[in-house]
């Protein structure tokens, strides 16, 4: 099956009530565990890609060739969607030509009008390929050289031009943040998602930063137009737990314990609980 836009997806889940999950990938290891946990549960997907992440595994043509390959090889049934997160117009432009089945342009540091500008441009470029966008109002908080936001406030009437000009899904900042949530957080700002889907009719909306936030709030968000949940440190924690218990119990000076595909194992295993525990309470089992 070749990579998928979310559209269809995404339309689904939000006239239905569920969300897809967003799990961003940082090397094969974290591609293989999200897809096996995706085609166990029939559930639909999104590997998100960030800059950093593109870089690190060798560039987006890499990225691609190995995640077309892996829903083959691996023989995956579900819809299996690969995405842009946070991309700037040029790395737009890179994923779309390395092959990418979905894409987010960031513009939301940018002035509004040039944000609304470039956000037009990519919506033209991406249907014509049928690949799916998703844009940006109003940064998302999160820890930034050791200052960590609140989270921002998108505007609904800002939001409601940028639907307009078709893009597929919209992130907006409800009071969510990227990483560990302050212990002095106010949670989401659901009077603001409410005024936000009703200025943007029926378009997916998505919400970033989902790790840490309770389940009642990500519920409510849900029923509110939420139908993408981005989730990336709360896979990279439970990796980080697991691989630590392994060292510290002295498993990698057993036998072949130092052997990676050992070494990693308990890492990966934690990542696919993590995505299993989010698809349950993004309502996508069974769905795909
Ligand atoms: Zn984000």
């Amino acid at each position: 099956m070749p990579l998928a836009s979310a559209k269809g997806m995404l339309e689904t889940a939000a006239k239905e009530g569920w969300a897809v999950g967003q799990f961003n990938i940082n090397n094969l290891e974290w591609t293989k565990a999200v897809l096996l946990t995706a085609n166990e549960l029939k559930s639909p997907v999104i590997l998100g890609v960030s800059e950093g992440a593109g870089k690190y595994m060798c560039g987006y043509k890499t990225v691609s060739a190995m995640a077309s390959a892996m829903v083959e090889s691996l023989n995956i049934k579900v819809p299996v969607v690969l995405h842009l997160d946070h991309g700037s117009y040029e790395a737009a432009k890179a994923c779309i030509s390395a092959g990418f089945s979905s894409i987010m342009f960031d513009g939301s540091h940018l002035p509004f009008d040039e944000n609304i500008e470039k956000t037009k441009e990519l919506v033209s470029i991406c249907a014509e390929k049928g690949i799916s966008l998703e844009a940006e109002v109003g940064s998302i908080g999160g820890e930034e050289d050791g200052v960590v936001g609140m989270g921002e406030v998108a505007d609904p009437e800002e939001c409601r031009k940028i639907a307009e000009l078709g893009v597929t899904m919209l992130a907006a900042g409800i009071g969510n943040i990227h990483g560990k949530y302050p212990a002095n957080w106010k949670g989401l700002d659901f009077s603001t998602l409410e005024r936000i889907h009703a200025a943007t009719g029926s378009i997916p909306l998505v919400l970033h930063g989902g790790t840490g936030i309770p389940a009642d709030m990500i519920r409510k968000a849900i029923a509110l137009g939420v139908s993408k949940i981005n989730v990336n440190t709360e896979c990279q924690l439970a990796f980080q737990a697991a691989t630590r218990a392994y060292i510290e119990s002295g498993k990698d000076l057993e036998g072949k314990g130092f052997d990676p595909r050992k070494l990693l194992a308990p890492g990966v295993a934690a990542i696919q609980q993590t995505v299993k525990d989010k698809m349950e309470l993004f309502g996508s089992i069974g769905k795909a």
